[in-house]
Parts: structure tokens; sequence; C-alpha cells
């Protein structure tokens, strides 16, 4: 059997973070273990300071016991040193549900994103991730990405949360061993690394030097991925090494990691929806995405635990990964917005420069910033790439439905303001 694969998740006996309060011996326990997790998990229920209390306080004491093995503290300290900023994004509101923008410094988002990384391993039973590995990796990969209006590192913090969640709140890392589940928040945090604000289309169109690179194919995502693995194989950055996985399942990861991020490229989405719909058995619409939220999906998955093959497990994953790359658009209305319209702004810049040389836009579909044209295209997005693939996740993930309510309030948001309306306030689902 292939390394990752059902038989090789890694089950054994963990350390026993006070968050999770778990040892690991069966799929069936581990379960358990993930259910009774995501309810003590207040970092994703919200913003009560009761909440962000409890999980300090667990952080506090989960570092205490790994400290034990740290004669001199510095793990403690430096744990302890971190708990100002947390709690600060805590009190910030932070949260998917939040209807507050993000508007952290670089240093929180830092902050941010390795703690994520610290409290997935522990969510899914990796027995040690080392500080200083997650550090390096996390600021080489901000470093890596460039100042644009949408694809920068703010987005791939966004992205990582929304992955973040999907595993834990949304229960998908229950069909998934610890290493896929590791891979999808990685690949998430490192999908548009290097990405120069542009379209792949118009790079084709310049026979630019990255297409010399990476070919006309899903040119950006091939580059997006070699940066990705040149920076997983210095010494310092191999998140997968550190975490102890075997070179068995650190071959597994890069090759999930190349799969899922050669899976965001748009222009193979129609396939990647027809692969999805041939190998699960509920009918996901490919294209509409009409299901109100609510009433009319299935309360329980598609699937029971132990169904997914290796094919399967990293279908869900890519399917995952698109969906996180979506995830701004099934959050509260104005952070929906605001995200939708950076991404018509960046757009448009990019179509300004097309026009200043001379060229035939690559981006016809961009509109040329009113508001009636940028919500027209935030709809037929909408339609027939985001609510589909939301749908995909539901069918996996029911708890997801929540979200999937969420984007379509937002769909029917975009549409009202495509013919001339006001959006309409969203209530917090
Ligand atoms: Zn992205």
């Amino acid at each position: 059997m292939k390394a990752g694969g059902p038989g090789s998740c890694v089950t054994g006996t963990v350390a026993r973070p006070a968050v999770l309060d778990m040892v690991i011996v069966s799929s069936g326990e581990r379960r358990h273990r993930i259910r009774s997790a995501v309810r003590q998990l207040s970092f994703l229920r919200g913003t009560s300071s009761e909440d962000a209390d409890a999980m300090l306080a667990a952080r506090e004491a989960a570092c205490a016991h790994r400290s034990t093995n740290a004669p001199d503290g510095t793990e403690l300290a430096a744990e302890l040193g971190r708990r100002p900023r947390l709690e600060s994004v805590q009190t910030a509101g932070f949260s998917p549900q939040t209807q507050r923008l993000w508007n952290f410094d670089r240093t929180t988002e830092l902050e941010l994103v390795e703690e994520l990384l610290f409290q997935l391993a522990e969510f899914v039973g990796v027995k040690s991730l080392p500080q200083a590995c997650v550090k390096a990796l996390v600021e080489r990969v901000a470093s890596c990405y460039q100042e644009n209006t949408y694809h920068c590192f703010t987005h791939a913090c966004d992205v990582t949360i929304s992955a973040f969640v999907l595993l834990t709140k949304y229960g998908g890392a229950e069909y998934l061993c610890p290493i896929d589940s590791i891979t999808l928040v990685v690949s998430a945090l490192m999908h548009d690394v290097g990405h120069p604000g542009n379209t792949n289309a118009f790079e084709k169109q310049t026979q630019s030097e990255i297409v010399r690179a990476y070919g006309e194919d899903g040119t950006y995502e091939r580059m997006h991925l070699d940066v990705a693995k040149r920076i997983l194989s210095s010494a310092d950055c191999n998140i997968f090494k550190a975490a102890g996985f075997s070179e068995e399942e650190q071959l597994w990861a890069l090759d999930l990691l190349e799969y899922v991020v050669l899976g965001t490229d748009l222009s193979i989405h129609f396939n990647v929806m027809h692969e999805w719909q041939a190998m699960f058995a509920r009918t996901t619409a490919v294209e509409g995405g009409n299901r109100d939220g609510k009433g009319e999906v299935a309360q329980a998955s598609c699937l029971q635990e132990g169904d997914l093959n290796e094919e399967m497990r990293k279908a869900l994953v890519r399917m995952m990964m698109k969906a996180s790359d979506l995830g701004c658009c099934a959050k509260p209305w104005p952070v929906a917005r605001h995200w939708g319209e950076r991404l018509v702004e960046e757009s448009r810049r990019h179509e300004q420069d097309e026009s200043a040389r001379g060229m035939t836009t690559s981006t016809a579909a961009i509109p040329t910033g009113s508001v009636t044209h940028t919500s027209q295209h935030q709809l037929n997005f909408h339609l027939k790439i985001v609510n589909p693939i939301f749908a995909a996740v539901v069918d996996v993930l029911p708890p997801f439905q929540i979200g999937m309510a969420q984007a379509l309030h937002n769909t029917e948001n975009w549409k009202r303001m495509a013919e001339g309306e006001e959006p309409v306030a969203v209530p917090d689902l």
C-alpha cells in the first residue's frame, strides 16, 4: 500500500495536548476525538471572551505539558509571548462568521498562521511540530508573496484559515489521514506564492519568461508549485519531515501538494467537477448551484468513514482546496463584497497594463469597474464556479451548508447589484 494510504494513517499514541485530551488508537476513536475537539476549539466558535480565555488557558496547559522536556522553559516563554497577539486576534472578532474586515498587520498574520498549524497538528494527532520549522516556513512563504491587491499573503492567510475550518469545524479531517490534513493547509498557505497579479492568459499572450519556464497550461499554478517545492526542500522549512512523517508519507505529501495546487487552475474547473461526480455517488450540480443551503441538502454525508481510497482522498483534498480558495465567498456579505471587489480591481489594473501595451485584453470577461459590471461578473462567478464547488463540499461535509447558505445570500446580493438594486443586509447565519 502506498504511503499515506488508509492503512498507514498516523494513529499512534501522541503527547497529550490539553486542548484535545486524546490518545488515538483507532480510526473510530479518532473520529470521536475530532468531534469532541471541535466542541472545545473556541477558535471556531465566535468571539466571546469566555471562549478566548478557554482557548488560551488550554494552549498554556498544552504548552506547559510540552515544556516539561524543555528544562529552561524556553518553549513556554515563547508560547506565552504569542499570547497578546492571539488575544488581540480573538478580541478583534476574528472568526469565519465575523462581519469585520481583515486588518491585521503582517506580524499578526504570521503568528496566526503559525498558531493554525500548531492547532491542526494537535487536532490530527501529529506528535511534534518544531516551532523553529513552522516559523521559518511561514516567514519564507510570506516573503515570496507579492503585494498584489488580491493575490497577496493576506489572501493566503484567508485561504489557510478556510482550509483549517473545513478540516476542523466542518469535519473534513474525519475522512483523511493526518498527512492529508497537514498537506491541505500547507498547500493553502502556498497555493498562490509568487503570483505576479496578472493572469495565465496575459503570460501566454506576451510569451513571457514565466510561460517559457512553465508552459502555457496552468502557467501560474506550475510556478506556484515550483516555488512551494523549493521552499519545502530547504532543510529549515521541511515541515513534513520535521513533523515526523515517514519518507513515504513525505513523498505522498509532495504528490498531493502538486495535485491540489494544479487543481486550483480554473481553466480545468469543469474537468475537476466531472471527475468528482464520477467518483462520488451523490450528484452535485456541475453548473447552477441553486440549492437554498437549508432544506434541500442531506443531513448525512455521502461518505462513510473508511470509504475513501487514495484517489478519493486526493479528490476530497483537492475539492476542499478549491472551496478554501473561494472561502471568502462563504463569508458575511461585507467581507465577501470586499474580496470580490479586490479581485476585480486587480484584474482591472492588469487590463490597463495590457491596454498600455496595445494588447487585446485577455480578461474580456472582467468589467470596466462599474458596480453593475463588477456585480455581474461576481454573479456569474458564483453561479458557474463557486456555488457548485460549495455544493460538492456540502455533499461530503453537510455542516458546511451554513457556508453554502451564506454564499447563496451573497449570490443574491450580487444579482441585486447587477440589476441596479441595493444589496440587502445578510443575517449572520
Ligand atoms: Zn488563491
